[in-house]
């Protein structure tokens, strides 16, 4: 390790939080002996999901020994889940990736040092694009990292070491949001507050399960000051479902044929708001007459819904004052995502429910800086929230960062899944994969494994060495995780809340900020860079990259006054005083398109690419299992609490009459079947999913076997939600 790198990590990984006093004793490679205040509380935020709870992490004797939800945070007031609760315990587990990796000539990982791993990691790469050209390196990164961490990674990959394919999980589940939206309205804007969930009158979730996906978000609706009624819209009879007032189980990928009708029926029923349409929208005139075509004989064949639940809805929707419209997965991970999620704000926009307090058409996103991956990690956008492909966009990024313009490519590349497609026809030969775990959570499992297979260099950069593609890869990178680093989040609604470092990270483990900064080092465009040592410059950074943006937050001087606002939601340009802790968007009526107004989208249904058959009869339905696991368990696995909290083994739900006529009963093992492989799982059966389908919770690798990999057009999101299957005792138990 040359003097100057050591020199640099001594730097990055000294103190990191102003109010955590860390020794400036000597270290070794990246790691730091703290010496904390003792028995200090400092309030972080949690980095599991977007909601972006408040926590309270108590120290004693300068180490973090346990935590309790902030009360004075706006975003959960004193309210937290268990994956929350348990945040800490998961920091210390036997599999934490300590040191890095290298994979020897025998085919093992061996632990090497940072020098070699960092020298292995520009040699392999810069030789790749060397002999098959700069398109022959792809990233895939995360929305889990602070932004400040997803800012630097972005300069340095796409302008220090010209990687032309850049994307990130956050595909898998907010590119449809992000791209309807930014159709829409003219940027990706989700346009609520939290407190809408309090101020509404009418909730509508659509493919939403905030019970068990959002739990802190429930308890807001909880909340609700006005009575409001809950609706759920959902193949499942979820747990969220069981607790509305009405609960509309939809043939699943027969939303369109849903909202296009209840679109004609409000029209038809004089349930527009004329006013707002022609005050600040265009093309409702061309998208009242396409919805002609979905009258209510029609939507009650195509959805299985009947007559008198879908005149129900049209009249709460009418007679409602403030009506909320809630997406999630059900709706982004959709081979039609992006028009379904649009047939939702275009009944926002129709019924003027949009700019006002329990209104909007609102989808919640996923990860803890998903919404910080959107606009500011330069993969599928360009920093800011830009366009690649414009040059006005790429001279103000330039200029910002004082770099020549032609290093910025006017493509965003390839998406997540053509960077695997061009893995597998052998035209992308290296791989950077960032807190991630594609092994496990893409689909069509055995074969994305067969393709990371494939790869000359697969480098897997994460907190544990034990994920399914760190155990694949040819060098692994030991990362810090959440409460070992410092930086920001942006939550679901917008607020951007301060990341502590609260505990050390285990071995040579680094904060990922550290880790871009050595490559940079050891690639040979450091002075790319060399402004940015702390992440609190990079924030000052993240301020002018948003100026001007419809995402501008450059009215928020630092840490310090995010840490005394309890985060603050973009927009917040500078000369604006912060007055209210909670905002919504549009409340002027004003767009971001040119002419300021919003637009109508809408597109034919199409039927699903798989539909189930003789052989493969049952639709499988995928997503979130319980509140205690989360995605595919890297963390949530390693506490002790939350195993208790969920089942071990993965499982299969099924109807009670398609179980019987399979013999099956809970708890029997059965193998589940389709066109791309077989799992062996334990059957729950149960009335929750409808006849003739069956779901299998994201969380377990037996899942991914079996989702067939077909995207929406326009936002190449991955459809995980209609997979033909079949369902059978086990041969053991035949037997
Ligand atoms: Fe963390 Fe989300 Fe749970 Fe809040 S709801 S504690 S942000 S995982």
């Amino acid at each position: 390790m040359s003097t100057k790198a050591n020199h640099l990590l001594r730097q990055w990984d000294g103190p990191l939080t102003r109010d955590l006093v860390l020794s400036p004793g000597e270290f070794g490679l990246g790691q730091v002996p703290l010496k904390l205040s003792p028995n200090q509380t400092t309030r972080t935020v949690c980095g599991y999901c977007s909601t972006g709870c408040g926590l309270q992490v108590h120290l004693r004797d300068g180490e973090a020994i346990n935590l309790s939800p902030a009360t004075d945070y706006p975003v959960n007031m004193g309210m937290a889940c268990p994956k929350g609760w348990e945040a800490l315990s998961v920091l210390s587990s036997s599999d934490r990736a300590t040191k890095p990796l290298l994979r020897n000539e025998h085919g093992e990982l061996r632990e090497t040092t940072w020098e070699v791993a960092l020298k292995t990691f520009c040699e392999r790469f810069k030789q790749i694009q060397q002999t098959h050209g700069p398109g022959s390196v792809a990233l895939l990164g995360t929305g889990q990292i602070p932004v400040e961490e997803m800012v630097l990674l972005g300069i340095l990959s796409r302008f220090g070491m010209n990687f032309q394919h850049c994307d990130s999980n956050t595909r898998q589940c907010m590119a449809t949001a992000a791209v309807a939206y930014k159709q829409s309205f003219g940027f990706d804007a989700p346009p609520y507050t939290y407190d809408d969930f309090e101020e509404s009158d009418l909730l509508i979730f659509v493919g939403a399960n905030p019970c068990v996906g959002h739990p802190i978000l429930w308890e807001r609706v909880l909340r609700n000051r006005r009575g409001g009624k809950i609706v759920v819209i959902d193949p499942r009879h979820t747990e969220t479902a069981q607790a509305s007032d009405m609960h509309l189980p939809l043939l699943p990928k027969s939303d369109l044929a849903l909202f296009y009708g209840l679109a004609n029926q409000l029209i038809q029923c004089g349930a527009t708001n004329h006013a707002f349409i022609d005050a600040h929208t265009n093309g409702f005139a061309e998208f009242a007459e396409f919805v002609q075509a979905w009258p209510i004989e029609r939507v009650v064949r195509e959805t299985g819904l009947s007559r008198n639940e879908l005149h129900q809805l049209v009249d709460w929707i009418a007679m409602a004052e403030r009506t909320s419209f809630w997406w999630t997965m059900g709706v982004n991970q959709s081979y039609q995502g992006v028009r379904t999620a649009q047939s939702l704000i275009n009944l926002a926009l129709m019924t003027g429910n949009i700019g006002r307090p329990g209104t909007g058409a609102n989808s919640i996103t996923g990860q803890c800086n998903a919404m910080g991956s959107r606009i500011l990690s330069n993969t599928s956008t360009l920093l800011g929230g830009r366009d690649f492909a414009n040059a006005d966009h790429r001279r103000e990024v330039a200029n910002i960062l004082q770099i020549d313009e032609a290093k910025i490519p006017t493509s965003s590349g390839y998406t997540y899944d053509q960077i695997l497609d061009a893995v597998d026809r052998g035209e992308i030969r290296g791989l950077w994969m960032i807190a991630t775990n594609t092994a496990h959570s893409w689909m069509q499992q055995e074969r994305t494994r067969a393709t990371l297979a494939k790869l000359d260099f697969l480098v897997v950069q994460d907190m544990y060495h034990s994920t399914e593609s760190a155990r694949q890869a040819h060098l692994v990178l030991p990362a810090a995780g959440w409460g070992e680093k410092e930086g920001t989040f942006i939550n679901s609604e917008r607020r951007i809340g301060l990341l502590k470092k609260v505990a050390r990270a285990p071995g040579q483990a680094l904060a990922d900020f550290s880790i871009f900064r050595l490559i940079a080092h050891f690639w040979g465009c450091e002075e790319l860079l060399e402004n940015y040592d702390q992440p609190a410059k990079v924030f000052q950074l993240m301020k002018e990259l948003t100026r001007g943006r419809p995402c501008d937050f450059s009215g928020i001087d630092g840490y310090e006054m995010l840490e005394r606002a309890g985060g603050i939601q973009w927009p917040l340009p500078a000369g604006t005083e912060l007055k209210e802790t909670e905002r919504r968007l549009f409340a002027n009526g004003k767009f971001f398109h040119v002419d300021g107004r919003a637009k109508f989208h809408f597109t034919e249904p199409q039927a699903m690419p798989e539909p189930a058959c003789g052989q493969f009869p049952l639709v499988l339905l995928t997503g979130r299992g319980t509140v205690s696991q989360w995605h595919t368990q890297t963390r949530t696995s390693k506490s002790a609490v939350l195993r208790k909290l969920y089942p071990k083994g993965a499982y299969i739900e099924i109807h009670p009459r398609d179980a019987r006529e399979r013999g099956i009963e809970s708890l029997d093992p059965v193998e589940v079947v389709s066109r791309r492989g077989r799992t062996l799982v334990k059957a729950m059966v149960t009335p929750t999913v409808g006849l003739g389908q069956v779901f299998m919770p994201m969380h377990y690798p037996e899942t991914n076997v079996h989702t067939l990999p077909h995207f929406d057009p326009h936002s190449r999101q991955p459809s995980y939600k209609d997979a033909a299957v079949e369902v059978r005792l086990s041969q053991e138990k035949r037997s």
